[in-house]
């Protein structure tokens, strides 16, 4: 067989469906293609904020909780609970809600074909092709654009001359589903013991079931396994015997995103935020800024390199300024000891600080460089960094410069 669409996109996650439901809208014929047999099934807790529900809207039977508040708790074991008047986040069942995506990209039009894994891709200024295999059989399709949504350090960009994840630029993921003794809120767990230059999480899904994980740019060195006893020690969880997954999270864009016929969307592009690697939104939204580019292909008939590079100037004119402060942020985390996280963290939830009214007011679960921005502007937390000394002071002085010349 060797089918002609318009677009092959190559990947169903949050980026793939989103980008095939806006192109297929527009009237194109999508192929989208993806290994899984069930789409959207892949390691994630499956928190997402409102600006993510505005562009899809998570049906209310996919709804686990809605979220107003979290408790963070410091190395020393304090917690902080932090409270906003209106809901902030959502904590979805993550398959079906991509899953229920990609069956709106269906509806309208594009053509899923699942359990088939792309072994290749093909492209220069003329055509575009990929291979795909079920069990043996190879396939091909031909089409003018393919969009590469294939997730975390995936080999497909390389197949047409693309980068590679940068090897400082993702951590790993690791996640469990457990047992509550009690109802809880959603709790964010820092410091050392719990995951080095990172943080842990127990969300709950119900008030008997919970999610809990570790991300961290070092090696998990059983750390997983030991915040799992600790959480089970204190009668938080009960379960003995949880099956712990693994999965990557990048927290750096990709160099280049685009070459002829081809672009690189979520997180195979790098698109996460790099304070949390919550990747689902920016997947979504990177899904709709390559549909908007592959369309203006199509209307000037154009789908050469100079064409396809407003892709990337559009998701940096949207996303740039977040994966940049994020980035910096995240780096300057990590170099905080457990005894300056638990100052910081003091400082910021205090209520009497005023500081931290400005923070909660600023806070937005999907765009992280305000606050970031506002908190190192506010005296007393600029001072409280200053004070933690030559760990910090490079890395502060590299954020302010790259704070200068993006605000040119
Ligand atoms: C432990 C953990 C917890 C997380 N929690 C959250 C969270 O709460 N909120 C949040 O926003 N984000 C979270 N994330 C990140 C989020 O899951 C990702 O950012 C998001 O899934 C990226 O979407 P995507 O569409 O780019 O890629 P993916 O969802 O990874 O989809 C890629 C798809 O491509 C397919 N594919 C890959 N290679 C091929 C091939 N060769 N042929 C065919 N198909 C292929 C895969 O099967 C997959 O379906 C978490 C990640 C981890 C690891």
């Amino acid at each position: 067989m060797n089918q002609i669409f318009d677009i092959v996109v190559i990947g169903a996650g949050p980026a793939g469906n989103s980008a095939a439901f806006h192109l297929a809208k527009s009237g194109y014929s999508v192929a989208v293609i993806d290994k899984r047999h069930e789409i959207g099934d892949k390691l994630c807790t499956g928190i997402i904020g409102n600006n993510c529900v505005e562009l899809f809207h998570p049906e209310p039977s996919h709804i686990y909780k809605k979220v107003k508040s979290a408790t963070v708790v410091t190395p020393t074991g304090t917690a902080h609970s932090i409270t906003k008047p209106d809901i902030q986040g959502y904590i979805v069942n993550r398959a079906a809600y991509v899953s229920s995506i990609g069956k709106k990209a269906q509806d309208i039009g594009a053509t899923y074909l699942l359990g088939k894994t792309v072994t290749s891709i093909y492209s220069n200024s003329s055509l575009a092709s990929v291979e795909f295999k079920t069990d043996e059989i190879r396939e091909l399709l031909s089409c003018k654009v393919i969009i590469i949504a294939t997730g975390f350090n995936s080999n497909i960009p390389r197949m047409v001359g693309l980068p590679v994840m940068n090897n400082r630029g993702y951590m790993i993921g690791a996640q469990a589903e457990a047992s509550l003794t009690e109802p809880t809120d959603t709790e964010v767990y820092l410091g050392s013991k719990v995951s080095p230059g990172s943080f842990g999480w127990l969300v709950p899904l119900d008030n008997s079931n919970c999610l809990v994980g570790i991300a961290s740019r070092s090696k998990l060195n059983g750390h997983m396994k030991t915040f799992l006893d600790n959480l089970k020690q204190s009668g938080k969880i009960n379960t003995s015997d949880v099956k712990v997954k693994k999965w990557g999270i990048p927290i750096k864009p990709l160099s280049k995103t685009y070459t002829n016929r081809v672009l690189v969307i979520g997180d195979a592009a790098g698109f996460t935020k790099p304070t949390t690697g919550g990747g689902i939104y920016y997947g979504i939204l990177s899904g709709q800024i390559s549909a908007n580019a592959v369309k203006n292909a199509f209307t000037s008939n154009n789908f050469s390199e100079s064409i396809m590079r407003n892709y990337e100037m559009e998701w940096k004119n949207r996303l740039g300024k977040e994966l940049k402060v994020g980035y910096y942020a995240r780096s300057l985390f990590e170099k905080l000891s457990d005894s300056q996280i638990d100052k910081l963290v003091t400082n910021l939830a205090s209520q009497d600080n005023p500081t931290s009214k400005i923070l909660l007011n600023n806070f937005s679960f999907d765009w992280h460089s305000n606050a970031i921005n506002h908190a190192l502007n506010q005296f007393d937390v600029l001072t409280l960094f200053k004070s933690f000394g030559s760990n910090v002071k490079p890395l502060l002085r590299q954020f302010t410069k790259q704070k200068q010349t993006s605000s040119k």
